[in-house]
């Protein structure tokens, strides 16, 4: 008993105890009566308990008609309170089990019900034995006690019960409500007791027999009246639920209908004010509807596209991409589909736009008028993004001075070419590198915006030179190459770079003033085989030098045997880095003289390499390889190292007067290394020479070309007191009054100009000039490569005071460069027998 304080707890045990008693009594009574009479309130009890079963419910209502108590009453009629309460009590067990789950429910209702019925039918029964039931008065008493009896029954059973919940509770229960709310039940307990009192009348008027007929027509007309009632409420209930439902469905559609309506509204509205280009397009292409933003970018009236085939807005050559992917969109039925594209505007500029269709899928969207769904087209300018890509796919791509291809792009024409090539033998391409003649020293002496006018006046030229199909890059500085794609002949491609040189060769105007330039160009084919960019422009830069050194303004075809002398050059770099790592170098001294007296001023230390396999090789073989790689450096720091040493141990053998001066030949490379001053400050420190002992020698060529850098290493050479002297002068493009502005102390000039020297020739005034400027500007003038008496007093004659030459003596060993500069202290003629020339001097020339 979960919920039962003490108080229901005895309360409902008093109920149970006093019903059981009750029931047991009225069992001892009944089973002390006859056979028929025990089997008559069996069937009474089982009649009342099966009505009990099926409550006739009163529709419209929550009440039922309690159709057991006829057969209750009819019962207590027949045969007294304990039939009654026996029957009573069955029916309640029944009718609670029906109606409560609750076990304390079903056990004190038939106790309260057997309780009420034996108060009840036993106060009945003694009534009635007061009366006279043969009367008619007594049979309508009768009626009206049964009224009684059973209006009474029901309110002490419904009493004792509802005690059980205030007890349980602890509320007083509000009395009248209740007896409001049974009223009507109360009322068909009246009527049950009317038709029982009617049976009985019945029954003891005209026998059992009426009595056998009427109680099962009764407990039929009770049970189709359950059946009845029970579909009614069910037929009430199923047609409740439809009408909720109706209802429901009829509050969904009119909500639906407004969800539509705005949705509706909300698209026209986003497609009226949308920033970006729209229109719905009918399957075919016709225009139904176009926003105003549509008609702004295309410069249109809404009444110029709608109505009208959508692809007479697109350009005509995209018209097709347009059709085919709306053809795609129509069968797939999917998710909508992006393009560029371009477009027409009305004054007939082109536009172009990221055009997205898309298919309705959506009912509320607008369709076409025979009901079909139509694509929703969006249109947004993309023209200034397209151009700024373009723009910067230009500069990422091209060189910002010419807007000639840059590396990069020039790289990606060629793998193109090449890719082409080995997919197609038969087409063919060249490439050209050129190379400019003069471009440093324009730059030098005219500025750099007269240099960057230069490039771009070339890249003009070249381009209009070239077929409208070839790619022309810059390279880099002066470099330029050229992509011939798809050559016939290659003869064809030589005359082509050959009439290419002679229009670079025509005079430029630069700033008002008119310069010419030349350009060296190497050539080299697809038949070759590349497989890679890298290949073809190393190809093209080996052919190009080839040229330049074949004597500029030239073209060679790269081949084979270029290839091959730059792998002999590898060897050669390599066995030399071997040479320099063992010291198998050594030095000649050729002596520098002093032409008037014929005395030994200084000497020029000439590096010696005898291979061991390939025999001497000249220095101006080696030279060149080593300075392309880092072993210059090595190399120089080596000759600079010895010929100071060996100085060191001349001075050691010579009288006191006579200090010996040494020229050491220098790179570019090494004359604009940041540390270089310290290396050469060093040697002498280490050998004990004055700075002035010493003299570095740079070419011409080598210094024009490294002149912004040299000139900050050469003002620390001079600073220390180191002489610096231009090496084959004449070779380069420096003019002479630019050398005053250099930091030198001598110039040699070159053997080309001395070998030339004669009464007339041309040469013989430039070496004059050089001779007379050289000594003008405090310079000291060596002339190179005497070889001739005639050379010597040539020389002499035009005042150059020193030189140096196989006439006056070959490069030497040291010991007999040693033994000629002793020699020569008295003045004597200037003429060293030929025996006595070292083996290095014949490496020369
Ligand atoms: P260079 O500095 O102009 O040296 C003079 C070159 O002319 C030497 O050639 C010398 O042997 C040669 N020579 C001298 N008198 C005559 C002559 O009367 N007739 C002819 N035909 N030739 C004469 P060598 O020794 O073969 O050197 C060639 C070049 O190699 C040098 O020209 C110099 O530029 C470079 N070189 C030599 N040794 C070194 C070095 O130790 N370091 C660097 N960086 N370069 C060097
Ligand atoms: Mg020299
Ligand atoms: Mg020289």
């Amino acid at each position: 008993m979960p919920d039962y304080n003490p108080r229901a707890t005895a309360y409902w045990w008093a109920l149970v105890a006093v019903g059981s008693v009750l029931i047991g009594w009225s069992l001892r009574v009944a089973a002390g009566l006859p056979l028929g009479v025990q089997l008559q309130i069996v069937f009474g009890c089982a009649v009342a308990a099966l009505a009990g079963m099926f409550p006739v419910r009163i529709p419209g209502s929550s009440n039922s008609f309690a159709a057991g108590e006829v057969f209750i009453l009819l019962l207590l009629l027949l045969h007294g309170p304990e039939a009654a309460t026996l029957a009573a009590a069955g029916e309640a067990v029944v009718g609670s089990a029906r109606t409560s789950k609750r076990w304390t429910s079903r056990i004190v209702s038939p106790a309260t019900a057997a309780i009420s019925m034996l108060a009840m039918g036993s106060a009945f029964q003694a009534t009635l034995s007061l009366m006279n039931l043969d009367s008619a008065l007594g049979k309508a008493g009768l009626l009206v006690l049964g009224l009684v009896v059973a209006i009474g029954h029901f309110a002490v059973n419904t009493t004792l019960i509802t005690l059980v919940i205030q007890f349980k509770t602890g509320r007083s229960l509000a009395w009248p409500a209740l007896a409001g709310a049974f009223g009507w039940v109360g009322t068909t307990y009246a009527a049950s007791a009317l038709i029982a009192g009617l049976l009985y009348l019945a029954f003891e008027a005209s026998g059992i027999g009426v009595m056998a007929g009427a109680v099962p027509l009764i407990a039929l007309l009770l049970v189709m009246l359950h059946y009845h009632f029970r579909q009614r409420e069910t037929d009430d209930q199923v047609q409740a639920q439809r009408l909720a439902a109706a209802e429901r469905e009829a509050e969904q559609s009119a909500r639906h209908l407004r969800e539509l309506q705005a949705s509706e509204l909300r698209f026209h509205s986003a497609f009226s004010h949308a920033a970006i280009g729209m229109a719905l397009v009918s399957d075919n292409g016709r225009v139904l509807q176009a926003n105003p933003a549509l008609c702004t970018l295309l410069q249109r009236q809404a009444t110029d596209l709608v109505g009208h085939d959508f692809q007479d807005v697109v350009h005509p050559d995209d018209a097709v991409l347009l059709a085919s992917q709306w053809r795609t969109l129509q069968q797939a039925d999917g998710a909508g589909h992006a393009l560029e594209l371009r477009c027409c505007r009305a004054d007939g500029s082109v536009l172009v736009v990221a055009l997205h269709s898309g298919r309705f899928a959506d009912q509320s969207a607008p369709q076409e008028a025979d009901g079909s769904p139509c694509l929703i087209v969006q249109v947004q300018d993309i023209t200034a993004r397209r151009d700024a890509e373009a723009r910067l796919h230009h500069i990422a791509y091209h060189d910002s001075l010419t807007s000639l291809a840059n590396r990069i792009h020039f790289g990606e024409c060629l793998a193109q070419a090449i890719a082409r090539c080995q997919a197609d033998p038969a087409h063919r391409f060249a490439v050209m590198y050129l190379d400019f003649d003069r471009f440093k020293l324009i730059n030098d002496t005219l500025g750099h915006s007269a240099g960057d006018h230069f490039l771009t006046l070339v890249a003009q030229r070249i381009r209009q030179a070239v077929r409208p199909g070839d790619t022309v890059g810059r390279l880099g500085g002066d470099e330029f190459a050229i992509l011939v794609d798809g050559i016939g002949e290659e003869a064809d491609t030589v005359a082509m770079a050959d009439r290419l040189q002679h229009t670079l060769a025509e005079p430029y105007e630069l700033d008002g003033t008119e310069i010419t330039s030349s350009a060296s160009i190497g050539i080299t084919f697809s038949s070759v085989g590349y497989e890679t960019p890298g290949d073809v422009l190393r190809d093209a830069d080996i052919a190009m030098y080839r040229a330049k050194a074949a004597g500029r303004a030239r073209t060679a075809v790269f081949d084979a045997s270029l290839r091959a002398k730059l792998a002999e050059q590898v060897g050669i770099e390599r066995a030399l880095r071997r040479a320099v790592e063992l010291q198998q170098l050594t030095l000649a001294f050729q002596p520098i003289c002093d032409l008037e007296s014929g005395e030994v001023d200084s000497f020029e230390a000439l590096v010696r390499w005898n291979h061991p396999e390939l025999g001497p090789i000249s220095p101006t073989t080696f030279i060149p390889i080593a300075e392309e790689s880092t072993l210059i450096s090595e190399l120089t720091e080596w000759v600079l190292g010895s010929a100071c040493r060996q100085m060191r141990d001349f001075e050691a053998q010579l009288p006191d007067t006579m200090r010996p001066r040494v020229h050491v030949n220098v790179s570019g490379t090494d004359i604009c290394r940041p540390g270089f001053t310290q290396k050469v400050a060093t040697a002498l420190l280490v050998n004990q020479l004055a700075p002035a002992q010493l003299t570095l020698e740079i070419t011409e060529t080598m210094l024009m070309k490294r002149l912004d850098s040299a000139l900050k290493v050469m003002g620390e050479l001079r600073e220390i007191g180191v002489g610096l002297s231009v090496d084959d002068f004449g070779t380069g493009y420096s003019s002479l009054s630019y050398l005053s502005t250099l930091p030198i102390t001598s110039l040699k000039i070159d053997r080309s100009f001395v070998s030339q020297l004669s009464d007339n020739a041309p040469n013989t005034e430039v070496v004059r000039a050089i001779i007379t400027l050289g000594r003008a500007l405090g310079k000291t003038v060596i002339a190179e490569g005497i070889e001739t008496p005639a050379q010597l007093a040539q020389l002499r004659a035009m005042g150059c005071r020193y030189g140096q030459g196989y006439l006056l003596a070959r490069p030497l060993t040291p010991e007999r460069a040693l033994a000629v500069a002793l020699d020569r202290q008295q003045p004597v003629p200037l003429i060293v027998p030929s025996h006595q020339a070292d083996t290095g001097a014949a490496l020369v020339h």
